[in-house]
């Protein structure tokens, strides 16, 4: 067995924070903006370790998540698309600064290699450029989910 890689250790800060990207619309445009995902799937229809190589970082978090799907467990980072870092930073300073801190009660996840859960397309997670935050009952506000 591979070790799985180590993805690049970055800190989210707001002075990393790029032109904001105009948002992508369906999987060819995904693909378009951020990389060709499967130039990376092996044939057995696995994620080759590249893609976290060439593509992800992981990035430390401003304040402790809770895990959605193991509550008694806090995240204090995340890997994500390393071109997203300044935004999901910045989303989070959003978060802060309009005092919803205490209203982010759970962290679903971002980067995840898998399909949508309605059909056969792969999830924004397999590029890390979706978050879930309180995926219980999708509080809004935050980052918009691209699984739809
Ligand atoms: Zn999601």
């Amino acid at each position: 067995m591979e070790k799985p890689p180590i993805a690049t250790d970055v800190v989210l800060s707001a002075a990393e924070v790029e032109p904001p990207l105009v948002p992508p619309h369906g999987l060819d445009e995904i693909i378009g903006v951020f990389g060709d995902i499967r130039e990376y799937i092996g044939t057995d229809g696995q994620l080759e370790a590249r893609w976290q190589l060439e593509f992800l970082a992981k990035a430390a978090l401003p304040f402790p998540l809770r895990l959605s799907w193991d509550p008694v467990r806090t995240e204090t980072r995340m890997t994500c698309l390393r071109r997203m870092t300044g935004i999901f930073a910045s989303v989070f300073t959003r978060i802060q600064e309009g005092g919803l801190q205490a209203s982010v009660t759970s962290f679903g996840g971002c980067f995840a290699f898998r399909r949508q859960r309605t059909g056969s397309k792969l999830s924004a997670h397999s590029w890390g450029i979706a978050i879930d935050l309180n995926p219980e009952s999708n509080l809004q506000g935050t980052v918009g989910d691209m699984d739809a």
